[in-house]
């Protein structure tokens, strides 16, 4: 979701604020602006769209400073603009707060504040927080702004990821953040804020990760750290290791196609059993589960559903999955017999969190699935356990929904041997696939010509459906996903065999059919659920691994064969190339869909 920067130290604080903010642009916003310190007062410049709208405006040669603040709006409350665009500042100019979250008692403070003579000039649920802080510093006497801060957060209901700065406090940033990401980049002689560490990722390795409802002060040479009591605290370092050349396109035209075509080395990085080790859930443990919850939202979720066959299949455990928005509703069915894993690319998707949160409570072991080291929901859970995907910034997720699929396998390979319900030569034969995989993933990426023709061919359609059996239905449902998120066609996923229950009215002369058939004791099956898709019309496109007479479809995708527990990871990338042809060929912005956001920090 949106975006924060902040810099503090001897050079020109909006270089890096802006540059920072475009290494985020991929989380997905609507609007943008940052505040800096210029001698002794705050000059703020915001603009509606665009972060390169700022860099073009006119007035940005007087927004001089070496410390400030920058964010990137998606807008919650208050529509899209600039009026309502990030930084806010209190009523007289002094303060100027960035934040990304929700303030759920936003209007019970906002008439606190208009009883009080505040006027307001936005509609976000935001412009309440300078304007408390600035009621508490006064009632202080003019006093302790860091004090202020924390008493107008105490009264805050929702989340938030806040910079504050203000003339009261002239060369600190004071952040602070509740359900929110942030972190501080240390340099020397400077140091930086951000919600994201790509976004500064080109200065400085070196983290520290605030924790909830923290505050850190932040000079050129310092950074303190305070509890919600304001009693001085200690942080870790994390050295971060990803290559800041990761978060670059390189030769690719666009992030997601680079991400597609790392996907054979990412899956294998991530088919490493040593990323189970910090792992070690016992034998006792797992035989006395009766029951495994997935817990997660869109992509991951799907990733999920991959996961529920090959935990069912391999450990024969019952094993459910679950939308987070749904399940953290819903008093779930869980205790200290379930284990509940969530999957979470960013590892700060705000309603797996809290889902998380949940279960714990209710006894269930939590383990969380992330590709970001220290995010907020390895903080929460029992365990972590890590996808090694590297940094994924186009919005629509590739490689690592198949490095989701590769770590849930391979944990349910080492809680298949540890219970030893299926024949062990069944998990023998799983493991002698796995250093095959990438040259295979390969082998389907070379034959990107034919995902072209085919995305051409469908991009006039106004639905896709796709369809499958069994795991080839949980691919199914991460091909429609894709479609619709980058190329706005609609689509939608269909068990092969519920299709005549329903929804096989919508099909007519031309409407693409895509079924992927890799299971193969439900070939027959599916190509019949195909042929009746053909008979009334439909344009037919089959990814398969199976020897099936092709003469009777549009379009075969032949794809190697592998164990069907592993299908997904080579079934999917097809689809994933048809997506994002379909979207070049339509002229969209691939790597930025509109509405959508990288990681969804607000419920
Ligand atoms: N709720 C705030 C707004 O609508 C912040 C949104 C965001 O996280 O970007 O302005």
């Amino acid at each position: 979701m949106c975006g924060i920067v902040g810099y503090v130290g001897n050079k020109s604080a909006k270089e890096i604020l802006l540059e920072g903010l475009l290494k985020l642009e991929y989380r997905g916003y609507d609007s943008a602006g940052f505040a800096v310190i210029n001698g002794k007062n705050i000059e703020c410049l915001k603009c509606k769209g665009r972060v390169k709208n700022l860099k073009e405006d006119k007035k940005i040669g007087s927004v001089i400073g070496n410390l400030g603040i920058a964010h990137t709006r998606w807008a919650t409350h208050g529509e899209p603009s600039t009026r309502n665009s990030h930084p806010h500042l209190d009523n007289e100019g002094k303060i100027a707060v960035v934040h990304n979250g929700i303030i759920e008692n936003y209007v019970e403070l906002k008439n606190f504040l208009l009883e009080r003579g505040y006027a307001f000039l936005s509609d976000t649920d935001t412009e309440v927080i300078p304007n408390l802080i600035d009621y508490y510093y006064k009632l202080n006497g003019n006093e302790n702004f860091l004090k202020a801060v924390k008493q107008a957060t105490d009264e805050l209901v929702g989340s938030y990821a806040l910079e504050i700065i203000s003339t009261h406090n002239l060369g600190e940033i004071i952040i602070t953040r509740k359900d929110s990401p942030l972190v501080i980049g240390k340099g020397v002689g400077e140091n930086y804020i951000c919600s994201d560490v790509p976004a500064v990722l080109s200065y400085t390795n070196v983290f520290y990760y605030l924790g909830e409802r923290e505050f850190a002060v932040i000079t050129k040479n310092d950074i303190k750290f305070y509890n919600n009591n304001l009693e001085s605290i200690k942080k870790e370092e994390k050295i971060v290791d990803w290559e800041n050349s990761a978060a670059d396109k390189g030769n690719f035209e666009d992030y997601m196609l680079k991400e597609i075509f790392e996907q054979p080395r990412k899956v294998e990085d991530t088919f490493n059993i040593e990323n189970l080790k910090s792992l070690d859930l016992p034998k006792e443990y797992l035989n006395d589960l009766n029951k495994i919850v997935i817990v997660a939202c869109g992509t991951a979720k799907n990733a999920g559903t991959v996961a529920k066959n090959v935990f069912e299949n391999l450990c024969r455990i019952e094993t459910l999955v679950e939308v987070a928005s749904e399940f953290r509703y819903r008093n779930p069915i869980i205790d200290n017999k379930t284990l509940a894993i969530f999957i979470s690319q960013s590892g700060e998707t705000a309603d797996t969190i809290a889902a998380l949160k949940l279960a714990k409570s209710k006894g269930a072991k939590t383990l969380a699935v992330t590709n970001v080291k220290g995010s907020s929901i390895t903080r929460e859970a029992d365990y972590s356990v890590y996808t090694l995907a590297g940094p994924e910034i186009a919005v629509a997720s590739t490689k690592a929904y198949t490095s989701q699929i590769a770590l849930l396998t391979l944990l349910a390979i080492d809680f298949a041997e540890k219970l030893n319900r299926v024949d062990s030569k069944i998990i023998e034969e799983l493991r002698a696939e796995l250093p095959n995989i990438g040259s295979k993933i390969n082998f389907i990426l070379e034959n990107k010509e034919l995902y072209h023709n085919i995305a051409k061919d469908i991009i006039e359609n106004r639905d896709v459906f796709f369809i499958g059996r069994g795991i080839d239905y949980a691919v199914a449902e991460e091909g429609a996903l894709k479609l619709k998120e980058i190329s706005y066609i609609h689509a939608e996923s269909y068990s092969s065999g519920e299709l005549k229950h329903g929804p096989i009215a919508l099909i007519e002369k031309g409407v693409p059919v895509i079924g992927i058939i890799t299971d193969e004791d439900l070939v027959e099956k599916s190509v019949s659920n195909m042929q009746e898709v053909i008979s009334r019309g439909a344009k037919s496109i089959v990814v398969t691994n199976q020897e099936i007479e092709s003469d009777n479809f549009d379009y075969i995708i032949n794809i190697p064969k592998i164990n069907k527990l592993l299908s997904p990871i080579l079934s999917v990338i097809p689809l994933q190339l048809i997506s994002y042809y379909a979207a070049k060929e339509k002229s969209l912005d691939v790597d930025k869909p509109r509405n959508l956001a990288k990681s969804v920090t607000v419920e």
